[in-house]
């Protein structure tokens, strides 16, 4: 889970974002509303964590414009003030969690999780499919549904199995693959797509999904569902 604290007093973003890593979270800080408003449209991150007070752009002026956009993200507001009004505008405005500074870690850890879980309710339709195999596009775990065996993925394991299994039983060149998760300028040679390739095929393994990554000689790649009959177990 990628986090993003923007908050502009350096001690307390710096506390937040070692707390946090410790925590097992992957976090990241911005100084000012304008830089994090730039960093969450990147769309990399599961969860912010908004101060309101902020040079250039307060939260909830981020906060209302990212849910004009639509951009449903969620949110832990932080602010010194503890007034009913800042409150009742925040929730207004589209947070969807409050703590008022100072506040325990394990408040916020607590407040995190809730969220996630909330998050995780109302996210099935980010999951992609090929067989029993699936991919969750905001944990980056596949997982089989038929033995419920799930492992995370890394980054570039996730950008290539996402474009095969939107290209399920289609052959697809170490080229196009290169092409699409590194892009068109990049450095990578085609063994990288190999090396990842063999990574991906053992956690899929693991799962125990009845799909697999074949290699066409000369070519490439296809993600293949496997064929089996249910009497044959
Ligand atoms: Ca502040």
């Amino acid at each position: 889970m990628n986090i993003l604290i923007v908050e502009d007093e350096t001690g307390l973003r710096e506390a937040l974002i070692k707390s946090l890593t410790d925590e097992g979270y992957s976090a990241e800080g911005a100084p000012d509303g304008e830089w994090g408003l730039d960093l969450i449209h990147t769309g990399i991150y599961d969860l912010v964590i908004l101060d309101i007070m902020l040079p250039k752009i307060n939260g909830l002026e981020i906060l209302s414009s990212l849910r004009k956009e639509n951009n449903r993200i969620p949110i832990i507001l932080l602010t010194a003030r503890d007034t009913l009004h800042d409150k009742i505008h925040g929730m207004d405005s589209g947070a969807d969690d409050y703590l008022t500074k100072p506040f325990e870690m394990e408040e916020l850890f607590a407040r995190i999780r809730m969220l996630s879980r909330r998050f995780h309710q109302v996210t099935i339709d980010h999951i992609l499919q090929s067989g029993d195999l699936e991919l969750n596009l905001k944990t980056y775990e596949i997982s089989s549904n038929n033995t419920g065996k799930k492992i995370k993925l890394g980054t570039k394991e996730f950008q290539i199995l996402e474009y095969m299994m939107h290209n399920t039983e289609i052959v697809l060149s170490r080229n196009q693959i290169t092409e699409k998760v590194w892009g068109f300028d990049s450095d990578a040679e085609y063994n990288n797509v190999d090396v990842y390739i063999s990574f991906l095929r053992k956690k899929i393994k693991f799962t125990g999904a009845q799909v697999k990554i074949q290699s066409v000689r000369g070519v490439g790649y296809l993600l293949q569902k496997i064929n089996y009959t249910k009497n044959s177990k």
